[in-house]
C-alpha cells in the first residue's frame, strides 16, 4: 500500500515534550497546496506505555476536546512513565462547525480503516491505523452525545472476544470512576476507531460524557478526573491510582446496551418532549418521552415507551424530531461478573 500522506511536524520518539501538527493534504477553492492542521501534543520521559489520548473524533461533542485541550498544556514530562500523545481535536472542520460529521458529510468514527488516498479523513484514519495505533499500548477516544442527545455521563467498552484484552479494558473503564458504565454494540455500520484499535489488540478505553451543546461543570470534571486516572491505571502517568471505593463511592452501575431494540426511533415527524432522564430507572411499557404535532394541535400526543425494565441511557436533546431519529435508548443492569 502506498506511505501515508500525513505529515506529523514533530518527533513522537524523543524525550521531553512537544507541541506540533499533522499535516493532511487540502485543496479548496481558495487556496491549492494547502494543508488541514491536526494539533498534538507528545510528551515523553523513559520507559513506559504509550498512550493515545483522542477526542473530538466527532466535532461537536465537547468535553472530551476541552480535557484534553486542558492535558495538553499541563502534562510535564517528570509526571510521565513512558509517552502520551494527545490529539485535542480530531475532526477540526467538524468541531468548528459544531456539527457531529466533517462539511463533507463524512463521519470520522465510521472511516476506519482509512486509505492513504481516500478523501481527507480517509487519510487521516489511516494515519491512526497505520502510524499511530501500532506505537500505542492504550487508546482513548473520548465522546459525548454531541448536540443531539444527553447520553449518561459513563465510560463505555465493547465487550471484545479475548479474555485478557477485555478484562483490561473492563478495568480501564472502571478506572475511569463515573458512576456509570456502559457496555455498547455498533450499529449503523463499522469503521469505528475504537474497533480498528481493538483489532490490533489494543487497551481501548472509551467515554460518553452527556452533550446536549452543553458541558455542565460536573461532567467537566468527570472528563478531566477520570482521564487523569486512566493515565495512572495503566502506569503512563506518576501518582497514587484511585477507586470509587477510595473516593467513599458506592460501586458503579454497569448497564448492558448490547440490544438493538432498545434504542427507539421515532416513529413519525413530531416534536420530542422527555418525561425522563439519562440514570432513570423505567419500566417496559412506561412512556420515556411524547411526540406533538404542530401541524395538528388537536392531536394527543404519541407515547413512546421503554421496551424494557432498565435504566434510560440516553434521551433525544433536540425536540424537532423526524421521523427514524433516535428518541431515547435505554439499556439493563448487568454484574461485572458476567462481563468477564
Ligand atoms: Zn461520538
Amino acid at each position: 500500500m502506498m506511505p501515508s500522506t500525513v505529515s506529523c511536524s514533530i518527533d513522537l520518539q524523543a524525550e521531553g515534550k512537544r507541541i506540533g501538527h499533522l499535516r493532511i493534504n487540502k485543496i479548496t477553492n481558495t487556496a491549492g497546496w494547502a494543508s488541514t492542521f491536526i494539533h498534538l501534543g507528545c510528551v515523553v520521559n523513559g520507559k513506559g506505555p504509550t498512550v493515545l489520548v483522542l477526542a473530538g473524533n466527532h466535532g461537536d461533542e465537547y468535553a472530551g476536546q476541552l480535557a484534553a485541550l486542558r492535558l495538553l498544556q499541563e502534562l510535564q514530562p517528570e509526571q510521565v512513565h513512558g509517552r502520551v500523545i494527545i490529539i485535542p481535536v480530531l475532526s477540526p472542520p467538524a468541531s468548528k462547525a459544531n456539527t457531529r460529521t466533517w462539511p463533507s458529510g463524512a463521519n470520522f468514527n465510521r472511516a476506519f480503516p482509512g486509505r492513504p488516498d481516500g478523501p481527507p479523513h480517509e487519510q487521516l484514519a489511516d494515519y491512526l491505523t497505520r502510524v499511530l495505533f501500532p506505537m500505542a499500548d492504550v487508546v482513548i477516544d473520548m465522546h459525548s452525545g454531541g448536540r443531539s442527545s444527553t447520553f449518561l455521563p459513563c465510560s463505555h467498552m465493547h465487550v471484545v472476544d479475548n479474555p485478557q484484552q477485555r478484562k483490561a479494558m473492563l478495568e480501564a473503564m472502571e478506572a475511569w470512576c463515573s458512576d456509570w458504565h456502559y457496555l455498547y454494540i455498533d450499529v449503523n455500520g463499522n469503521g469505528l476507531l475504537p474497533v480498528e484499535a481493538e483489532n490490533q489488540g489494543k487497551l481501548v478505553v472509551t467515554t460518553e460524557l452527556y452533550g446536549g451543546g452543553r458541558v455542565p461543570v460536573a461532567v467537566q470534571d468527570l472528563a478531566w478526573n477520570g482521564l487523569n486516572n486512566v493515565l495512572r491505571h495503566v502506569g503512563a502517568m506518576k501518582g497514587e491510582v484511585q477507586t470509587r471505593a477510595s473516593l467513599g463511592l458506592p460501586p458503579a452501575v454497569i448497564i448492558d446496551g448490547r440490544d438493538p431494540g432498545n434504542i427507539v426511533v421515532s416513529p413519525e415527524d413530531g416534536l420530542f418532549e422527555v418525561m425522563l432522564e439519562p440514570g432513570d430507572p423505567v419500566k417496559a411499557g412506561q412512556p420515556v418521552g411524547r411526540l406533538w404535532f404542530m401541524d395538528k394541535p388537536s392531536r394527543a400526543p404519541e407515547l413512546l415507551c421503554s421496551p424494557v425494565d432498565g435504566v434510560v441511557v440516553v434521551t433525544r436533546a433536540i425536540p424537532i424530531t423526524e421521523q427514524g431519529d433516535c428518541v431515547f435508548v435505554v439499556g439493563t443492569v448487568i454484574e461485572r461478573e458476567a462481563i468477564l
